[in-house]
């Protein structure tokens, strides 16, 4: 890579940014297009959010991602919103257009992106969905917003969190969302199409833990674990052990990844290779 006095920008802010992959997904893309573009890391504490903010801007970097825990904290520092950003409240992907910075979520529709890919259509579809985090919140907006029934499951303690994902849905699209505790998720997967995890159990270092007992995983079609970190989770090799098709966490992060690419280049991604890209970084990470 050859970088030149027109190379623009593209980076990834959060804290910590150590683990992540995107420069290895981004980087990989722009060599294959032949772009003039380089993508970055820059540790950002919360506290200095607003400072590196109007930095990257004075710097007329060409865009950025944004990850744990700016994804919200963003949102008044930006010049505009994308509708779907705005919807969710949360920002993973910002563009610096003309000297303004619009904020995107490329997470929601990046999931959408691998159901299609996987040949899910969700018109009609009864979706059990695990978490109700921030990740949760998008996935859950957009899988309604695209005709599926909705069932969210969330810790006892923090149910309320659920409560409100599906209150605010309810007021911007106008179809009800059930919530139950996790506890309860042997009443809720019965005529499930497909089960979502997005809670981070499972993630490594804990990786031996699975969000679901897998005697309950049987006759579940299709079973989608966002968590990418080891690529295969113990909760999908329950699932594909018990027969349903799998869909893991870095097909929806190579998708996030090549959205973001497409608004900053307005080339369409490699998405392949991206994924690719990302493989081989995880599995170095396994190894
Ligand atoms: P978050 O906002 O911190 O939400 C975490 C969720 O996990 C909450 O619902 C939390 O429940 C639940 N949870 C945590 N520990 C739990 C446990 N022991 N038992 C049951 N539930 C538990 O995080 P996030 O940003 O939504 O991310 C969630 C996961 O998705 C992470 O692993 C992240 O890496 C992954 N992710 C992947 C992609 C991708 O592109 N593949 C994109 C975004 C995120 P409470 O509310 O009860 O605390």
């Amino acid at each position: 890579m050859i970088i030149s006095g027109k190379t623009k920008i593209c980076a990834i802010i959060g804290d910590p940014v150590g683990h992540t992959v995107s420069p290895a997904m981004h980087n990989a893309a722009f060599q294959k297009l032949g772009l003039d573009y380089l993508y970055i890391t820059f540790r950002v504490a919360p506290e200095q959010l607003s400072r590196a903010v109007v930095g990257l801007k004075a710097l007329n970097v060409a865009g950025f991602n944004v990850t744990i825990p700016h994804k919200v904290a963003i949102i008044p520092l930006l010049d505009s919103l994308d509708p779907l950003a705005e919807k969710i409240g949360a920002v993973n992907t910002v563009v610096n257009i003309n000297g303004k910075l619009k904020g995107y979520n490329t997470d929601a529709e990046g999931f959408y992106r691998v159901l299609l890919e996987h040949g899910f259509s969700p018109q009609g579809k009864k979706v059990v969905l695990l978490g109700a985090g921030g990740a949760a919140r998008a996935i859950a907006y957009i899988l309604v917003e695209q005709g599926c029934r909705l069932t969210i499951l969330n810790r006892l303690q923090e149910l309320d969190w659920a409560e409100n994902i599906a209150q605010f849905i309810l007021d911007d699209l106008q179809k009800e969302v059930q919530f139950f505790e996790l506890g309860d998720i042997a009443e809720a997967l019965p005529g499930a199409d497909l089960l979502v995890n997005a809670t981070s159990v499972g993630m490594s270092p804990e990786d031996n833990v699975s969000p679901v007992p897998a005697p309950l995983l049987k006759k579940i079609p299709l079973v989608f674990d966002i968590v990418y970190n080891p690529l295969k989770t113990r909760f999908l090799r329950e699932a594909a052990a018990a027969g349903a098709q799998i869909i893991t966490g870095i097909d929806m992060l190579a998708w996030q990844g090549a959205l973001a690419f497409e608004k900053w280049t307005g080339k369409a991604a490699p998405v392949d290779l991206m994924r690719r890209e990302a493989v081989k970084i995880l599995e170095r990470h396994e190894d």
